[in-house]
């Protein structure tokens, strides 16, 4: 059993064999002849984006994805070589960390693309950028129908290297597939129409994970799969159609057992009342850790492959759990003591709770989750 941090008993389990094993399939699926683009954004979707990215590199990966600055900042600093391209456009102002830590920005306007140039070329240098075209999601981009003229007026710029040209697809993961065919066809011909008006595309490149586990078609140069590294489904489309190992789990251990006297309430508001008979015990982990306050009264968590509830307001550091013995006649529901091992998310005794349940119940997406789950707790790699 892996050791807790020394200071916090709740920390989060990130499982490197998975995260390799995830990475190979989906090598396996996209073929050796174009590069995977490891999306690392938000803290590698909460699973630790240095750590992440150096895992990804030696088992597959060509390049990096961030969504901020300060995200690409942070794997130079941590000695990363490899190229890293900003998934959107930053503001002006952030243009000399661009080229100072070499980070490659996704393009959508022209003033932006012309003080790129102007600072680059300052520099002596010429920066590469990704175009990014909007194609139908209407987030970012430069319209489909507007590229040609977006390019010819930035293209005189000597500072300037268009490298690559993408998308981004609103539906891949729904099970109606009218808009992503209409959104694919766009992009087909906006890359037509470049090369006719004799524009290098670079790298195309549009598929994230949802598409390389459906859509093989939309593979190009390049593909960028962000949820599937973890070892998590898109949204319930994929389940079944590609081989996953979710990388990312939550422990803790109990920090505290009583026996409340019937009726006694429990946690902020006494919104739950103890029966006669039950223990309620305590989980140092709380919706500052990511576990949605929502949840109170609606979870489970695991102890030696038993299901037993979360009881009471879910706190900001802590919650409790409930332990009745009486529950489950068929099964003999062994009580808890402090220090005993308690599994929020993964793998316990032989039964599973796993994201996407939770993600269910709080009404959200497994992506959140994980996001959130990584932000205060510790990351023990395993
Ligand atoms: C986040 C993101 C991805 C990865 O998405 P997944 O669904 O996690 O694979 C790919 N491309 C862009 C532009 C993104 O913003």
């Amino acid at each position: 059993m892996q050791d807790h941090p020394l200071e916090r008993a709740a920390w989060v389990e990130i499982d490197t064999k998975a995260l390799r094993a995830n990475m190979k399939e989906i090598r396996e699926r996209v073929g050796y002849d174009r590069q995977v683009c490891a999306v690392v954004k938000a803290d590698a979707y909460g699973h630790g984006a240095v750590e992440v990215a150096k895992l990804e590199l030696q088992s597959g990966a060509n390049r990096l994805a961030v969504a901020t600055v300060d995200e690409g900042v942070k794997l130079r600093k941590a000695g990363i070589k490899a190229p890293i391209l900003m998934l959107a456009e930053p503001p002006i102002s952030a243009i000399p960390l661009l080229l100072e830590y070499d980070i490659t920005p996704a393009v959508t306007t022209i003033d932006f693309a012309l003080s790129l140039g102007e600072m680059a070329d300052a520099a002596g240098r010429c920066h590469p950028f990704h175009l990014k075209v909007n194609t139908g999601m209407n987030r970012i981009g430069v319209l489909d129908s507007e590229v040609v003229e977006f390019l010819k007026a930035i293209s005189f710029h000597r500072g300037l290297e268009l490298q690559g040209t993408f998308t981004h697809f609103a539906t891949a993961d729904e099970s109606e597939t009218w808009d992503f065919k209409k959104q694919l066809d766009r992009f087909r011909k906006v890359i037509e129409s470049m090369r006719q008006a004799d524009f290098d595309p670079g790298i195309v490149h549009c598929a994230n994970s949802a598409c390389i586990v459906r859509y093989p078609e939309t593979y190009f140069d390049m593909v960028r799969p962000g949820i599937i590294l973890y070892g998590l489904h898109p949204s319930k489309v994929t389940y079944g159609a590609i081989d996953l190992q979710p990388a990312m789990s939550m422990q803790c251990e109990v920090t505290h057992v009583k026996t409340p006297a019937r009726g006694e309430g429990v946690s902020y508001g006494l919104k739950y009342r103890s029966p006669s008979g039950v223990q309620v015990a305590t989980l140092p982990i709380g919706y500052a850790d990511g576990l949605r306050r929502s949840l109170s009264g609606w979870m489970m968590v695991l102890h030696e492959g038993q299901r037993l509830p979360q009881v009471g307001t879910i706190c900001m550091d802590q919650c409790m759990i409930e332990v009745d013995p009486l529950r489950d006649v068929r099964k003999h529901i062994k009580p808890v003591h402090i220090g005993d091992r308690v599994t929020i998310v993964g793998c316990n005794g032989g039964d599973e709770l796993t994201l996407d349940m939770m993600a269910n119940a709080a009404g959200t997406i497994n992506y959140e989750l994980a996001c959130a789950f990584g932000k205060r707790m510790h990351k023990v790699y395993i």
